[in-house]
């Protein structure tokens, strides 16, 4: 576990000068996030100071936290992710992270086999981005960075389809040589075919051997080389072609259905059109799609894929939006929707003003999220790399004190224990329990983005996977969040177009829900519109406002309670709440003028949703609402919901959440994103809802919900579920087959070259069953 202490200057806004609470949220929700060890704030000096584990936690994930509630904070590393292409053997992936992390100024690396993703963190000050990239360079591989490469191209290592000719013409000349050896030709002949065959397969396998020792760091295809040339040196040619061959078929396999993996969310992206129709100086033109400007209108014909990010000026038509959301119902559009790149136009002509360039449109963030939540390591990675780290070095040594100790301690010719010594050298990458982890979750990963559920990373992939108890906010989460006032109870001789006229005034301030939908009533009923002045809010209690020089306060019955108002228990209030209603009362400071009914409309599927979350193993669900606990319990009961905590300030739910996730149990909490960000952030899992329509809901948790539709969430922890199984499975099948190969090569049952087909074959059995992620499952 690397753990990162940090001094970080932050820039803050004015008011958090005289406000404790704001700063006591900053820490809240910084200490909340996963990984997070301490947080200890200089107000004084405005420092922050962090410590982190980097493997649960990347800087720009504090970074981004801390934006949600309007902290800047200072720019220390440059963060950069660079493809590395040639990549070929799970080990030798770790060797190149680990010779850049040595690298001075760089404060951080990992590089993820699964994806050949290396993303770095560093000080520009320290360390230009050019050296990494040579180190890069000097291991063997090429690479290519998204954004402006000052360096010329590397020369790059031959392509794969190069590597594939050479393992078949390898593969030839291996069966030329059994045949000649099987026909009794001369052992000049089939020595020659199996030493070619050596070559052809080893070529490439040699020259990257040979760049990791440089580096001194010795990778699989530094010991494979070294086995051939063993073997050779032993005159065992067809072991040496054998050992080769099988190795370079192997992981030129494993290249390619990594590969597949990999690829499987960037198809999304290609799915884009490269050009679109706009609108210029009055003609329509075809436009490509770099060139197109924020702000341009573009022509879609009905069919066609959304070319843009934008709002609809002109035109209907339904858009099928299962690519960003995952939700395959058509949506209507009209003047003023928003919609996505990447989309699909339903039967109607739309005409949609920009409102991103084509590299920030949400697919291509959704994209560029998920590689970097994929190049992420997981938990159980970590086990799979601390047991290869000891592991290697064990093996390798074992080898050389059988291989040079051997004849002497136990006897026996000597070129049986270099062939042992040898064997164990083929086998000492746990290559197959080093990509057990990281391919499961680039598959699952993937697979959830293209369902419109973004798991940003392996740790929260296994986290979700773990839950068994799911909370959620109630308004907007399990709600639709849009209310209709239906009903008004004026007390002490006010009358009804007195309450809604001094509510709707003050709420004309507010962006809650309720705010909205009293002020909706008071225009549809056309009462007066008073002056309004020194509004302010109390988050999860209500408002305060000077209405024509009147101080008026709407809000829970808390606020209320807390004027020191007593409220009437008049029947007609038990009436609104037995029906679900929220009530939100209106008052002066010493007397309470009446109070508003407001009813929120479930979403359909929820019902549906909390069930099958049931089926899907969450033992516990809870509801948490700022909401009173009448209607807390009429609307629980209507969903089929366990259990539910209402009158919770925001700060309640976080602690809420802490109380539910004490023991052992893994707690899920499912919100907007915004108002509940510390909720979310404290949760063992944060699940935000509605990503497609707020970036910062996205940004605000661990997986968010593309689709503003809670049906998704089952089949995310069903997936997750599933590739913890999976996880589980590869680690074990994997350790069972190093200690098969590792006794069976002591004992002389495994050969040279059946120790490279088990070694290479557990690697491709584990990819194989990485695989089945893929695939979606209806649940
Ligand atoms: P939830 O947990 O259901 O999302 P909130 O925490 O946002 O609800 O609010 C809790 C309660 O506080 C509401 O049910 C309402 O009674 C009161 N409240 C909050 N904000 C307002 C507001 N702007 N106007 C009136 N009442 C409000
Ligand atoms: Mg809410």
């Amino acid at each position: 576990m690397e753990t990162d202490k940090l001094d970080i200057p932050v820039i803050w806004p004015d008011y958090f000068e005289d406000c404790e609470q704001c700063i006591d949220r900053l820490r809240e929700t910084l200490t909340g996030m996963d990984g997070m060890h301490g947080v200890t704030i200089d107000a004084s000096h405005r420092i922050i100071e962090l410590s982190y584990d980097k493997d649960l936690l990347t800087f720009e994930e504090i970074k981004e936290r801390a934006r949600l509630l309007g902290v800047t904070v200072a720019e220390r590393f440059k963060h950069k992710s660079i493809q590395v292409i040639g990549l070929d053997c799970p080990d030798c992936a770790m060797k190149l992270e680990t010779a850049v992390k040595r690298l001075a100024g760089v404060a951080w690396a990992t590089l993820n086999y699964a994806t050949s993703v290396l993303i770095v963190e560093f000080e520009p000050q320290k360390i230009e981005l050019k050296a990494i990239l040579k180190r890069v360079r000097d291991f063997g591989y090429d690479y290519e960075i998204t954004g402006a490469v000052e360096e010329p191209r590397a020369k790059g290592r031959a392509p794969r389809s190069a590597r594939l000719v050479l393992t078949f013409i390898s593969g030839l000349l291996l069966g030329a040589g059994g045949i000649a050896w099987a026909l009794g030709a001369s052992p000049t002949l089939f020595s020659a075919f199996f030493i070619a065959s050596a070559v052809c397969g080893g070529i490439f396998a040699a020259r990257t051997g040979f760049l990791s020792l440089r580096g001194l760091a010795l990778d699989t295809n530094f010991l494979m080389t070294a086995a051939a040339i063993g073997a050779i040196a032993l005159r065992d040619y067809s072991e040496a072609a054998a050992v080769m061959f099988l190795f370079s078929l192997g992981s030129t396999l494993e290249a390619y259905t990594v590969d597949k993996t990999r690829k499987s969310i960037k198809s999304l992206i290609e799915a884009v059109p490269t050009s679109a129709s706009v609108r210029r100086n009055g003609r329509i033109e075809t436009v490509a799609l770099e060139d197109i400007e924020i702000g341009e209108i573009v022509l879609i014909k009905p069919g066609e894929k959304v070319p843009v990010d934008g709002t609809v000026v002109d035109g209907e038509s339904t858009v099928n939006e299962a690519p960003i959301t995952g939700e395959s119902a058509p949506r209507d559009k009209f003047k003023g929707s928003a919609i996505y790149a990447g989309s699909i136009n339903g039967r109607g002509a739309l005409e949609v003003r920009t409102t991103s360039t084509t590299d920030d449109n949400t697919l291509a963030r959704i994209v560029h999220m998920v590689e970097e939540a994929q190049a992420q390591k997981a938990l159980s990675q970590r086990f799979s790399e601390t047991f290869g780290r000891y592991y290697t070095p064990v093996v390798i040594a074992l080898a050389v004190i059988i291989g040079a100790g051997g004849p002497f301690l136990f006897g026996g010719p000597y070129h049986q224990w270099i062939e042992r010594a040898l064997t164990l050298l083929v086998v000492s990458c746990p290559c197959a329990l080093v990509i057990s982890t990281p391919v499961a979750i680039v598959a699952a990963i993937g697979n959830a983005a293209k369902s419109g559920i973004l798991i940003k990373g392996g740790a929260h992939l296994e986290a979700l996977g773990d839950v068994s108890i799911a909370a959620f906010d109630k308004t907007g989460t399990l709600t639709k969040g849009k209310l209709s006032v239906h009903d008004i109870v004026p007390f002490n001789s006010h009358s009804v177009e007195e309450v809604l006229a001094a509510a709707a005034a003050v709420e004309s301030r507010s962006e809650h829900p309720l705010a909205d939908a009293i002020v909706r009533k008071a225009t549809e009923e056309g009462v007066a519109e008073p002056h309004v002045s020194f509004f302010e809010a109390f988050p999860g209690k209500g408002a305060r406002a000077v209405v024509d020089g009147e101080a008026i306060y709407v809000g829970s019955r808390r606020l209320i309670e807390e004027l020191g108002i007593d409220l009437p228990g008049t029947t007609a209030i038990a009436e609104l709440l037995s029906h679900g209603s929220t009530v939100v009362y209106v008052a002066d400071p010493r007397s309470l003028w009446g109070a508003i009914g407001a009813i929120d409309t479930l979403k359909e599927n929820t019902v549906d949703a909390i069930r099958r979350l049931k089926t899907v193993g969450i033992r516990r669900t809870v509801m948490l609402t700022g909401d009173t606990a009448q209607t807390g319990r009429a609307i629980a009961k209507q969903l089929g919901i366990d259990e539910e905590h209402a009158e919770l300030l925001p700060e309640d739910k976080l602690a809420k959440i802490r109380e539910l996730s004490a023991g052992r149990n893994s707690v899920a909490m499912i919100g907007d994103g915004i108002n509940d960000a510390p909720a979310l952030a404290a949760a063992n899992v944060g699940i935000a809802m509605g990503g497609a329509g707020s970036p910062t809901a996205i940004e605000a948790a661990d997986v968010a919900l593309m689709a503003d539709d809670i049906a998704m969430l089952p089949y995310a922890v069903d997936l997750s579920r599933r590739a913890r199984r999976v996880i589980r499975q590869n680690v074990s099948f994997a350790l069972i087959a190093v200690i098969i190969l590792v006794s069976g090569a002591l004992l002389r049952y495994v050969t040279l070259s059946t120790g490279v087909l088990g070694h290479e074959g557990s690697a491709l059995l584990v990819i194989a069953n990485s695989m089945r992620l893929l695939k979606p499952r209806n649940v």
